[in-house]
């Protein structure tokens, strides 16, 4: 009761920070500098290109007037508005036919006129890719496939760009605040571009040799992706310069494709393509990304851009955009809060109905959702701490994965998942950018599974290493070339203190933890010993020199029929003999490194993952790093996200309850399913143990009963968010 008496009181001081009612008021700042909350409004029917052009049903109350007042309404702080796509202008263009239903009106003049008293920052969302009526009437600038066919998307080194800027400077004679620029991509699969005679021209004169006649990954395919890649930022950087030689403020914010599961078909490189903008833009949803990687990819753009700040697009439908559904208010709520927690700002984006309508229950819970974010807006935007950087390889996404790049997500994702379920705070390392200084604000860094890795690298690892810095391998790391193709050392042979004997050709491989000694009793932990477990995914077999090998790895059994090749391994089989350790522990420098033989990473995203696999991750960890500033004891279901405030002596850990209720069976593809929304907030207990004296912990919420003693806290939370503060 007295717990209760106590958090009332808190309540008011912390949820009470303060939140501001409109655009922000500085001048100097450019209007994304604090933002938080913001939607996109666009209409439904032209999506898909080549709509009907006298369907005048089609946007006649695409209204932008009401678009803002609904934008208003619902606490939004900015508002991105559909101008183009593919077919249409939503305003009077001298470029590009406008949208059958609008009649006279210009809806873009309309925001702009509505949205002036308020101060609400208008920017334009326009695409670039998209097959439509404007693409059919320019055929010259279309790409082509490696046989020379046309493939519906335009070439970046066409005409393009010119018509490109055109229009943009026709729509940044409103006085736009900025634009959102979408679809940046060369396509999200085969057939891959662009083979236009411009394109070939281009590269013989750049590389002296025409292009490969395809997909070949050879050496050619190189310069190939090197072209494609230079292609893209050529495009981006010149769009950049056009606008703000016109208008210097405007804003310009690309939707970033770097991230997985996209890879090099898309032209983008994970930071090569992230910072040609002035921040970041990406999207997350359970529709293509999973529920889980909400928070990976702010993380990830956070990793692209780490000078920059970042955008995140959600949306309201309960399966993706345009589909006219709106999900529940918890929902929205726990994907809203997630993406804030990990310091991103956030667009909500909505389609109206086919005739523009915008529909009201949609805006009471974005408003509602938006309204609690701009209250809880103190708590937001601190600096994270992260014990863990995932460490991710462009190179091996290209190069190992090639055409199957999930092969290579799976334990870059897995070691996410396990990080996540086990409350490890992680952030992501990208290969482009790491210096020693990005490594060394983690106490860990993972390799998993990373394939390729350069002299480069691993100088860098080196150093880390030499200083103190922990390195946790996994899987097949460093046992490819630049082309990945197998080597017969692993690169980090010097770091793991063993030679590779060689990759076991099975993924469902087994480990024994067996032996005696404190490391071994580590990685134990809730794991029975001297008992075979499935961890499923590359392994390699180490011959130690100077480590010392932990535990046992057993190739699977392969039946007479398997042998034979006239029956399938994909199902696991049972363990059979061991082949060598199952890991490896090896003292460099002032540091450590902990090589897993197996990837209880890619076994922990497969679909025969076991809770132990996923938990000798997590006894790794905290093998390598014994006492963590935090270490948090919460269900799986529930996301922990942990920021340090050092003015405030603050840290804060914000707790994200996830409660999806069961799903059916799918009318197709079973079983896989997409999750539930939330309707209910959970009900769960975390118990928060701080490195450090704390002097205070409170709660937001009234509902939420927390006890500390001493440097423990323990927390009841019936809800989808809470954060706790802990003062120290
Ligand atoms: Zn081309």
């Amino acid at each position: 009761m007295k717990i209760l008496t106590c958090l009332t009181t808190a309540l008011t001081v912390l949820w009470s920070l303060p939140s501001g009612s409109a655009a922000p008021a500085s001048t100097d700042q450019p209007w994304f500098g604090r933002a938080l909350v913001g939607m996109e409004i666009g209409p439904t029917g032209a999506q898909f290109g080549n709509s009907d052009s006298n369907d005048v049903r089609y946007c006649t109350r695409f209204d932008g007037r009401e678009i803002v007042r609904h934008a208003v309404a619902a606490h939004s702080e900015y508002l991105v508005l559909w101008v183009r796509d593919g077919d249409y202008a939503y305003y009077d263009s001298k470029l590009l036919p406008k949208a059958p239903g609008l009649g006279t009106r210009d809806p873009l003049r309309e925001a702009m006129d509505e949205a002036r008293p308020h101060h609400l920052p208008i920017i334009a969302y326009c695409v670039v890719q998209q097959g439509g009526h404007f693409l059919k009437a320019h055929p010259e600038w279309e790409m082509r496939g490696a046989d020379g066919q046309p493939i519906g998307r335009f070439c970046y080194n066409s005409g393009y760009l010119d018509a490109m800027k055109a229009i943009v400077a026709e729509q940044l004679a409103y006085g736009l605040a900025g634009f959102h620029i979408d679809m940046l991509d060369q396509g999200f699969g085969p057939p891959y571009g662009c083979w236009c005679d411009t394109c070939r021209a281009q590269f013989e004169q750049e590389f002296g040799h025409p292009m490969p006649k395809g997909a070949t990954w050879d050496d050619a395919w190189d310069q190939m992706l090197e072209f494609r890649y230079a292609t893209s930022e050529r495009f981006e950087k010149a769009l950049y310069a056009h606008i703000k030689s016109i208008s210097p403020r405007a804003t310009v914010d690309y939707n970033y494709h770097g991230n997985p599961p996209f890879s090099f078909e898309l032209g983008q490189r994970p930071v090569q393509h992230a910072g040609n903008s002035d921040f970041v833009t990406g999207e997350t949803g359970v529709w293509g990304f999973s529920a889980l990687t909400v928070g990976l990819n702010a993380e990830f753009y956070r990793a692209a851009v780490p000078h920059q700040r970042v955008q995140v697009a959600m949306q309201r439908g309960v399966r993706m955009y345009h589909d006219q559904t709106t999900r529940p208010l918890n929902d929205i709520r726990w994907e809203l809060l997630t993406l804030l927690a990990h310091g991103s700002f956030v667009t909500v984006v909505d389609k109206t109905g086919f005739d523009g309508w915008l529909d009201p229950l949609t805006y009471e819970r974005i408003g509602a959702a938006f309204e609690e974010a701009r209250e809880k807006r103190g708590h937001f935007g601190q600096t994270p701490v992260q014990d863990v950087g995932l460490y991710y390889s462009s190179r091996s996404r290209d190069w190992v994965g090639r055409e199957k790049p999930a092969n290579y997500f799976q334990s870059f994702q897995g070691a996410h998942k396990a990080t996540v379920y086990e409350h490890i705070p992680y952030g992501v390392v990208l290969e482009e950018n790491a210096t020693l200084a990005t490594l060394q604000r983690f106490p860990i860094l993972m390799l998993p599974n990373v394939g390729i890795l350069s002299e480069k690298e691993v100088a860098l690892f080196r150093r880390y290493v030499e200083e103190g810095g922990k390195l946790l391998v996994t899987g097949q790391s460093g046992l490819f070339d630049r082309t990945g193709q197998p080597l017969a050392e692993s690169a980090l042979s010097e770091f793991i203190g063993a030679n590779a004997k060689g990759r076991l050709e099975s993924v469902d491989n087994w480990v024994t933890l067996s032996g005696s000694g404190p490391a071994l009793s580590r990685l134990s932990a809730d794991i029975r010993t001297n008992w075979p477990f499935l961890v499923k995914g590359p392994a390699v077999v180490y011959e130690p020199t100077t480590a010392t090998p932990l535990g046992k790895l057993l190739k699977p059994h392969r039946t007479t029929r398997q042998q034979e090749g006239k029956e399938g391994t994909d199902w696991p089989m049972s363990a059979d003999a061991p082949v060598g350790p199952a890991m490896l522990l090896h003292t460099v420098g002032r540091g450590t490194v902990l090589t897993f033989a197996t990837s209880p990473d890619f076994a922990t995203a497969s679909e025969h993952h076991i809770v132990e696999a996923r938990r000798l991750l997590r006894n790794a960890v905290r093998l390598l790093n014994p006492t963590p500033r935090v270490e948090i004891t919460a269900p799986a279901h529930v996301e922990t996200v942990v920021t340090d405030d050092a003015a405030s002596r603050t840290l804060r850990i914000h707790l994200l309850g996830y409660n999806s209720p069961p799903q059916t069976t799918p009318p197709k593809d079973r079983p896989f399913v997409l999750p539930m929304p939330i309707e209910d907030a959970p009900m769960y207990r975390v118990v928060i143990e701080s490195n450090h004296p704390l002097k205070r912990a409170e709660a937001g919420n009234k509902s939420t009963m927390l006890k500390r003693r001493g440097q423990r806290v323990k927390a009841t939370v019936n809800d989808v968010h809470e954060v706790v503060v802990l003062r120290y």
